[in-house]
């Protein structure tokens, strides 16, 4: 069996990326949260806890998947939205 490494497998997906951050994430919510499930949940690994608790966020490599969304047990810390029309992820036969 072919194994594909990491590096090859993201070598097929471009990021499109926009000047909207189509997640946002409110660092003062995550401060109280007790899982930090986006933490190890993100495929991407977008999700950064900081020194003082809260969370560091990066949009632009993201897949869209909606798993932090789905995980996330914080009232109000993830604001989740598609990219604008033209920009996001694109997946590419490899
Ligand atoms: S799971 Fe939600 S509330 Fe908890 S750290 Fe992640 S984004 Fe913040
Ligand atoms: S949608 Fe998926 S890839 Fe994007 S930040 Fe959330 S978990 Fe990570």
């Amino acid at each position: 069996m072919t194994t594909i490494s990491f590096e090859d497998r993201m070598a097929t997906i471009d990021f499109r990326v926009g000047s909207r951050a189509h997640i946002e994430v409110d660092s003062d919510v995550c401060r109280s949260c007790t899982t930090r499930a986006c933490v190890v949940c993100c495929p991407a690994n977008l999700f950064v806890p900081t020194s003082d608790g809260g969370i560091l966020f990066n949009y632009e490599q993201c897949f869209e998947c909606g798993t932090c969304y789905l995980v996330c047990n914080g009232d109000g810390a993830i604001s989740w939205t598609y990219p604008d029309g033209g920009h996001g992820v694109a997946f590419r036969r490899s």
